[in-house]
């Protein structure tokens, strides 16, 4: 290994790999590497334990009933609602609505902003959002005639701020920005566009799917409106997320969806809606997957969402040293704050067969657009290979993934 890059004392990555089952197997006769981890990590017995308890002691629905199950399963849906509330500094946990993840999450605030915008209102976005924080933006635009403004990047894949807050006017109405991209692995200054907004009392979500998993988030000292995440990028189940929301917005909001639960009285003349959350939180939710997003926080607090950074970053600064010494592959991402995404494209190979080859390999990497389109239009090509590094991933890891990349342009070149 690299001598410039330090392993992170006191790291045991060995120790935590035993305790994600799946990463111990065999793909085509070659020990799994699993480096998709943007797009969603594995699970740790924890959580796969939290559900199986859940399913074999408590199984009931919530909140309506009065027996001992419903009460023990509505108890700890409760509990990791207070989890998530802690996890992200808000001040009560009455701010945390349960969705099925970061997609369903910005639709439910677009879909409620519906009511407030109209012609000559304007939304702020940058050119770096996944599809999931571009088209519900567009879909309200559609809805209101108001105009989506999307605030460029540069060469290196980072925010142009001076644009950014040239952007910002008395039009502007709603802003909805990444924390940290998927497809480049830029982190976003967000304190200070936050603030930028601010100054113009422009409410803002913030998408933190990619970044949840790598950067302690304190929405108190953020002080954004929203911010939404999924769970299963953060070692918890598939189907379950989060909104977080201040109180003074979620209350004046429409509902998303109607149905049980987020009623407090219904006639067939008018519906009085439930108090915040549970009025966003229309019939049965997932309530397994909330438990097992409880189990993953739990999780990872135990580990420390520092020291899980502290090690990717290594991670991500020796797979980039190793890459620069690869002529024929070219980085699309290098911003100075990047998180554990190292995205790329090889002279003479299509991405998708970089995919499909390495698999064959054993190492799972991303090829595609990664649901940036833009961002793929924007760098002139039609897709990159991605490695993304999680807590488990190791050193040597790397050094499969660049053995196996070389072995790609040998076959090919
Ligand atoms: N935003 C970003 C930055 C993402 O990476 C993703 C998932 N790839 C999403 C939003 C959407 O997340 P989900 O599909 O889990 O709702």
């Amino acid at each position: 290994m690299n001598q410039k890059v330090e392993k992170v004392v006191g790291y045991d990555v060995e120790r935590i790999r035993q305790d994600f089952p799946v990463l111990d197997q065999q793909v085509h006769g070659k020990q799994l590497v699993y480096l998709d981890n943007a797009a969603t990590s594995q699970k740790p017995t924890a959580v796969i334990d939290s559900l199986v308890e859940y399913y074999q002691n408590d199984n009931a629905n919530i909140h309506r009933g009065v027996h001992t199950l419903s009460e023990r399963a509505t108890l700890s849906y409760e509990n990791a609602r207070k989890t998530v509330q802690q996890f992200l500094n808000a001040s009560s946990e009455k701010e945390i609505v349960f969705a099925r993840g970061a997609t369903e999450a910005i639709n439910l605030v677009a879909n409620a902003f519906t009511e407030k915008l109209s012609a000559g209102d304007e939304v702020l976005i940058t050119a770096m959002e996944h599809h999931s924080n571009i088209v519900p933006w567009q879909m309200l635009c559609e809805k209101t005639g108001a105009e989506l403004k999307v605030a460029p990047i540069n060469e290196q894949g980072e925010l142009i701020l001076e644009e950014f807050e040239k952007l910002i006017s008395k039009n502007t109405k709603f802003a909805a920005i990444s924390h940290m991209s998927n497809a480049l692995g830029t982190i976003n200054p967000i304190k200070q566009m936050i603030e930028l907004l601010h100054q113009h009392n422009v409410p803002v979500l913030v998408d933190g799917a990619q970044a949840i998993p790598h950067i302690s988030v304190d929405v108190q000292a953020l002080d954004c409106e929203f911010y939404v995440f999924s769970g299963h990028k953060l070692y918890a189940p598939t189907g379950i997320g989060a909104l977080y929301g201040k109180m003074e917005q979620l209350e004046q909001m429409a509902p998303y969806q109607g149905g049980g639960d987020m009623i407090s009285a219904v006639t067939f003349d008018k519906t009085v809606y439930n108090k915040v959350p549970y009025k966003f939180e229309a019939g049965t939710p997932n309530i397994a997957g909330t438990i097992g997003l409880g189990a993953a926080i739990d999780y990872v607090n135990n580990i420390g969402i520092d020291a899980i950074a502290a090690h990717e970053d290594s991670l991500l600064s020796y797979a980039t040293e190793q890459a620069k010494r690869i002529n024929k592959l070219r980085v699309i991402g290098t911003a100075k704050n990047k998180g554990a995404i190292l995205s790329f494209v090889l002279e003479g190979i299509h991405p998708h067969d970089i995919g499909t080859m390495m698999d064959h390999q054993g190492i799972a990497v991303r090829a595609g657009h990664h649901c940036a389109m833009p961002v793929m239009d924007f760098f002139g090509v039609p897709a990159t290979a991605r490695a993304s590094f999680a807590m488990y991933n190791t050193h040597q890891e790397v050094d499969a993934l660049m053995a196996g990349i070389e072995n790609l342009i040998e076959m090919f070149g």
